[in-house]
């Protein structure tokens, strides 16, 4: 691939087609709670002027803090005070109350989605899932228990 134009530019790789089609509305998650009710947005981390998504987590025999792109389908990940390794499974807890995010259900690559809910009542049926393995880039979006937006489809290219 060329990754210089004739004015030496870098030129990054087009996006995927498809991809830019499907996610012609791209969905960007403004409020996010843990099941006790405490925001998850946070300032500390913005992407795009937007506030990103701000949790603890607990690796291998390490934790401290990790920040999650709020575009949905964009899985980039900052960790802060933890270095994490490609492939690894992790545990995440809300950083006010440190209550452990709920599992949602088996991912593909058989690591887990973990639960955070659009409302502060904890239902399942409005929340974002998102794939507890480093690396790993499925993520998904209930609303009124529809699946609103799912990067399964490009996670598995
Ligand atoms: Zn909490
Ligand atoms: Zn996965």
């Amino acid at each position: 691939m060329r990754r210089y134009n004739s004015k030496g530019m870098l030129v990054f790789p087009t996006p995927d087609k498809k991809v830019a089609i499907r996610q012609k509305k791209v969905w960007v998650v403004e409020e996010v709670y843990c099941q006790n009710g405490h925001s998850l947005i946070s300032n500390r981390a913005v992407f795009n002027n937007q506030k990103g998504i701000y949790l603890k987590v607990k690796g291998n025999n390490k934790e401290g803090h990790i920040a999650l792109s709020p575009f949905c389908g964009d899985k980039s990940w900052i960790a802060c005070e933890a270095e994490l390794e490609n492939g690894e499974i992790l545990e995440f807890f809300c950083p006010e109350c440190g209550v452990k995010l709920p599992i949602y259900r088996r991912c593909t690559c058989g690591a887990h989605l973990f639960t955070m809910f659009t409302d502060k009542n904890a239902d399942f049926r409005n929340c974002i899932g998102i794939c507890n393995r480093i690396g790993c880039q499925v993520s998904e979006i209930i609303q009124a228990d529809e699946l609103r937006c799912n990067s399964c489809l490009d996670a598995k290219k």
